[in-house]
């Protein structure tokens, strides 16, 4: 099976196959060397002479568009490996730029976009279920927030900020022990429930405010009780 290499090793340029030892190309460039090793006989460029060669390209990239992306394809097809390295690379340095590009020919390619998506997911069906359950295994936190923000959406309450609250359960879920909000028990924050002050069935939000830590035995006792049941059942009422 093939692995992928640590990241430090992308910046290896996979073109320089002639070497017996790849060499990362900015030490091949700095030892006056071109990327597949052999020594540079042209002076490097100006930046303005780089700048003309850029707008060159650019221009006949624009003329011979079909040309290239046949040639692109074809290299992909031989160098599938290679290929994907290069674009991990290139993606690992311009992450920002490459998902800005990506949001704005979705905006622009909307009905295709959507359409493509449906497509892929039909096709792999079995593939995608197989990577979400891994995904399931291996984030069990992100996966049960992102079912309870499903069920609280369906209730149609009004939700806060969503990654306050979640930085907020994230902080103190790592907490050995935690108190609950309304006995002061001390339990594992892992154990811990998240609860609203003022029960969702009873016109509170999903926001930060409204939020606190309960322990299971308080959160169930207290379930859509308003606060004036509630605080009426607790030994030491909590004063709001
Ligand atoms: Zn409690």
């Amino acid at each position: 099976m093939f692995t992928y290499p640590q990241i430090a090793d992308y910046r290896i340029n996979p073109m320089n196959q002639n070497l017996q030892t790849p060499v990362p190309c900015r030490a091949l460039s700095s030892a006056g060397l071109t990327r597949n090793g052999h020594p540079r006989k042209r002076k490097p460029l100006t930046p303005e002479q780089r700048q003309k060669k850029r707008a060159r390209d650019a221009e006949y990239s624009r003329k011979n568009k079909d040309r290239k992306s046949a040639y692109q394809k074809a290299y992909y097809g031989k160098n599938k490996i290679e290929a994907l390295l290069f674009q991990n690379a290139y993606y690992i340095k311009n992450k920002a730029a490459v998902k800005a590009n990506t949001r704005k020919y979705y905006r622009e390619n909307k009905a295709e976009s959507l359409e493509y998506q449906r497509q892929y997911r039909i096709a792999n069906r079995a593939a995608i279920s197989a990577r979400q359950k891994v995904y399931a295994k291996e984030n069990p936190d992100i996966i049960s927030r992102n079912g309870r923000l499903r069920y609280i959406r369906k209730k149609g309450v009004a939700i806060g900020n969503t990654g306050t609250i979640a930085g907020w359960e994230r902080f103190w879920r790592k907490q050995k022990r935690v108190s609950c909000y309304w006995c002061g028990l001390r339990v594992a924050g892992k154990k811990a429930h998240m609860d609203h002050i003022i029960a969702l069935a009873k016109g509170g939000s999903h926001s930060i405010e409204n939020l606190c830590i309960s322990c299971s035995n308080c959160n169930q006792r207290k379930n859509a009780k308003t606060l004036e049941q509630w605080n009426a059942s607790l030994a030491q009422p909590v004063l709001l």
